[in-house]
């Protein structure tokens, strides 16, 4: 019978030179084999030239370096590329590449689904589907930097990074897969491997406090907090597990993450939703919130125009609401910028990751099953008191 093979891809720095040393290799051979998967991304073993001839054929027999398979590869106009990849079990996830003038940024996946289920995003309309793998969140990048460097012509190795930024804001809460998106982000930062710089690798949360703080003490990168909303009474409804961890104490985890952060400040999210968390008196509150409050947290606010789901009651805000809101956080000396859309054409903006091989038919078959949309839904949640 055939032995499984090791997917060796999504292994840490640590974890390869255990496994180096389960075939009775030296640590250095764990750190030439990073370097050709991960800055070469080579994926046979054969084409490993400097590797000893017997570490070829015992990796031959007993590995694999599998990333997820390619489904479909979308470009759009903007120039912003998203691939959907096959996680198996019928889930698909999405990765999203958005190039610009002085950087390449990678908006990667760490959940098929989320549990989180925030009243406007279609992920979390899917419900919860499992957790990526380390070898599946690091495939996305290993995957992504390969398929640009081809388009552009770069060959492939260290040099010339296309990929020079990854946040970890596609589908799923990255701080409910907490391990798997660590040894993701090691390999990320490892000079034998990615050798991102830290300020450059962002994880987005939606505020899951415990695991901020384990993420403080294991892997320090950039924080980004989905707050959306001023108030406990606004957020409870918008982002459900703030009934957990209601904004004091996730103010109070920000702060101490801050400690530990690469950066001297959080990135607080903001999707700006017309009437509903988008008023003048919202900005001042929120002004309030970040600098008044029991804690202050030293920040920058991204606004996010909210991309249209299929949600009755929930539209994007005007331009100008949007100037206006910004104004205000702005002359209270709050660095604030207001996220450009990119890649509509191809549903790969923020909040449109779906995933599912069907496109979004499932998504929105799942979501009559649960009544998610339905007015009843919305009045289920008080949303129109709320509101008001
Ligand atoms: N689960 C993490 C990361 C993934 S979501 C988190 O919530 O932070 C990435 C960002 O997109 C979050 O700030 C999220 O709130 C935002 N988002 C979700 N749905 C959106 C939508 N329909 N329009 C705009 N932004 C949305
Ligand atoms: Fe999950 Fe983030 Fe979407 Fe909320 S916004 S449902 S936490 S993916």
């Amino acid at each position: 019978m055939d032995e499984v093979r090791t997917n060796i891809l999504g292994l840490t720095p640590e974890q390869l030179v255990d496994y180096c040393s389960s075939l009775g290799e030296k640590p250095f051979r764990a750190r030439q084999l990073q370097r050709w998967i991960h800055q070469s991304g080579v994926s046979d073993f054969n084409a490993m030239t400097d590797l000893a001839k017997s570490l070829r054929s015992k990796l031959v027999d007993k590995a694999e370096i599998r990333a997820p398979v390619v489904l479909k590869d979308h470009i759009s106009a903007d120039g912003t590329r998203k691939w959907l990849l096959d996680v198996g079990q019928g889930n698909a996830i999405e990765t999203v590449f958005i190039p610009e003038d002085d950087r390449g940024t990678l908006c990667v996946s760490t959940q098929a689904g989320c549990a989180v289920n925030c009243l406007f995003c279609s992920t979390g309309k899917q419900g919860f589907n499992r957790n990526l793998t380390a070898h599946e969140i690091i495939g996305q990048l290993w995957l992504a930097e390969a398929a640009v460097r081809k388009s552009r012509n770069v060959p492939p190795g260290k040099n010339d990074r296309q990929i020079s930024n990854v946040v970890m804001m596609g589908m799923g809460e990255p701080l409910h897969n907490f391990e798997a998106t660590v040894s993701a982000l090691k390999l990320m930062l490892d000079d034998n491997a990615y050798g991102l710089s830290r300020r450059r690798v962002t994880v987005s949360t939606c505020g899951v406090v415990p695991m901020i703080d384990r993420l403080a003490q294991e892997c320090p990168v950039a924080l980004a907090v989905s707050l959306h909303a001023p108030n406990d009474r606004l957020r409870d409804v918008l982002v459900p597990l703030n009934r957990r961890y209601p904004l004091a104490e996730l103010m109070a985890a920000c702060n101490r993450y801050l400690d530990y952060a690469p950066r001297d400040f959080i990135t607080f999210e903001y999707c700006m939703l017309d009437g509903v968390n988008d008023t003048d008196a919202h900005a001042h509150e929120l002004v309030d919130l970040v600098q008044a409050g029991a804690t202050p947290v030293s920040c920058k606010l991204n606004l996010i125009p909210f991309n249209s789901i299929p949600m009755p009651g929930l539209r994007r805000s005007t331009d100008a609401r949007i100037a206006s809101f910004a104004e205000i956080l702005r002359n209270a000396g709050i660095v604030t910028t207001i996220r450009k859309t990119r890649g509509e054409d191809i549903e790969a903006a923020c909040g449109l990751l779906a995933g599912e091989i069907m496109d979004k038919t499932r998504v929105q078959e799942r979501m009559a099953e649960k009544g998610i949309g339905s007015e009843e839904y919305i009045r289920s949640y008080q949303f129109k008191n709320i509101c008001s």
